[in-house]
């Protein structure tokens, strides 16, 4: 079971996703039109669950909105940066973003008092967001307490699901506090409410694999408000279901319609099955059809929300080897650290060097196991080819770590500098990207 609320060590990816039913992410099928980043590149974002109508948005210049969110109860670091960086990715297509402050679920789990949550939310997190230059069009960031619509969102989608299927999905027991057990809801609600704000359309959030739960009931959930069910039959075909007993008929007619626009000719409705068959359709269509259906949906008076996709990244290593975490501050650096207490820690920090300057000669050292190299190729050299220097340079022996990590903190030091330059420029535009509602 994976716990969204505490950490456990992962030591074998490729069996959660196999057991999770989570696809591989292949930064390869990404447009060529943007660089695409390090971080896709590396394998740090590895794994996906229903990206394909996100991809596809992608690739026409279609609109698609990512969602994610902060848990204002510790400080913002290197590892939190990089869903920044995901979120500014998807914005160079055009992706509206809403970023919401789980204080509500802050407040249910840790206990946290709302305004502390604020507070934190606003000097840790958004001030870091703008010094980081997330772009401000088609940007908002809200606070659960604050915002009706997730709320009555949340309360409306607790129909939908029972006490059974919370404690198979969470674990929660008898001594689960009932805001606790309500907080998956509140995600739910601020994943599919930009549907409701914008209207049907594909949302992706970027997450750890430790929230792949939430994603799991996310789009049960959004299943579960939809009319129209475009599928593949247990023998291969491709057909829409009509979910709802009533009008079944007048359902098949419209969606017909539907289908019809957009290029299927070959229907054969059967409304005893409260089916259409679609023989000319193959897998790869459902995506377009889906998307087409619950525009049907929306213009008659229903949500119509299509199922949430998630980007899953790797948990980062911390500079001591044990995940990075805001409560350890020797395992992170923060965006806030002064410079000189980031260079310690970052000196201290644990490499893929040998025992010894002899041994690293003759053998090289292992960049793949380095928090340092991590450091360097994910946050502050942006350079490929200085990279790339510095990485054969580590592999083959000529470079040693002593000498690597003064480097490293040069181009830290640089790092943490400009973002303190950029925090007080733009921290004036608080007020305008935090959403009053
Ligand atoms: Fe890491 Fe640099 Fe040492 Fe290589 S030389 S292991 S990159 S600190």
């Amino acid at each position: 079971m994976l716990d969204p609320w505490t950490y456990a060590e992962i030591e074998d990816y490729g069996r959660l996703m196999e057991e999770f039913g989570i696809e591989r992410f292949l930064a390869s099928e990404l447009p060529g039109t943007v660089e695409v980043p390090r971080l896709f590149k590396q394998g740090i974002v590895f794994g996906q669950r229903g990206f394909g109508p996100v991809l596809s948005r992608m690739r026409m210049g279609q609109p698609f909105a990512v969602m994610s969110g902060l848990m204002p109860s510790g400080r913002m670091h290197l590892g939190h940066k990089m869903v920044i960086d995901q979120i500014k990715y998807f914005q160079r297509f055009g992706a509206k973003v809403f970023i919401g402050v789980a204080d509500l679920e802050s407040y249910a789990t840790r206990n946290m008092p709302l305004a502390k949550a604020r507070e934190i939310a606003v000097e840790s997190y958004i001030k870091n967001y703008l010094a980081l230059d997330i772009g401000l069009e088609g940007l908002e960031v809200y606070f659960q307490s604050t915002r009706s619509v997730v709320k009555d969102l949340a309360f409306a989608l607790g129909r939908k699901v029972n006490l059974s299927t919370m404690r198979s999905i969470y674990g929660f027991g008898d001594q689960t506090n009932l805001a606790h057990l309500h907080a998956p809801l509140i995600q739910a609600g601020d994943i599919l409410h930009p549907q409701l704000k914008l209207g049907p359309m594909p949302v992706v959030v970027p997450v750890g694999v430790d929230q792949d739960p939430h994603m799991r009931l996310c789009r049960d959930l959004s299943a579960s408000t939809r009319i129209y069910n475009p599928t593949v039959t247990s023998d291969g075909k491709v057909g829409v279901f009509v979910k709802v007993d009533e009008n079944v008929r007048d359902l098949i007619s419209r969606a017909e319609g539907v289908l019809r626009e957009i290029g299927f000719l070959d229907l054969r409705p059967i409304p005893d099955y409260k089916a259409i068959y679609v023989d000319s359709a193959t897998p790869g269509d459902i995506p377009t059809m889906d998307s087409a259906l619950a525009e049907l949906e929306h213009r008659m008076g229903h949500p119509g929300m299509m199922a949430p996709a998630s980007t899953y990244h790797l948990f980062i290593r911390g500079l001591t080897g044990e995940k990075m975490s805001s409560s350890k501050p020797e395992t992170a650096i923060f965006l806030d650290d002064d410079i000189e207490e980031a260079s310690s820690k970052l000196k201290k920090a644990l490499t893929g060097g040998r025992d010894t300057a002899e041994e690293q000669r003759k053998l090289g050292g292992n960049p793949n196991k380095c928090s340092v190299f991590e450091t360097m190729l994910f946050h502050t050299v942006t350079d490929d080819k200085e990279i790339s220097r510095i990485e054969q340079d580590c592999r083959t022996g000529s470079r040693l770590c002593g000498q690597c990590k003064k480097e490293a903190v040069s181009h830290l030091g640089s790092f943490l500098r400009d973002i303190k330059e950029k925090r007080s420029q733009r921290e004036h535009l608080v007020n305008d990207i935090i959403s009053p509602d």
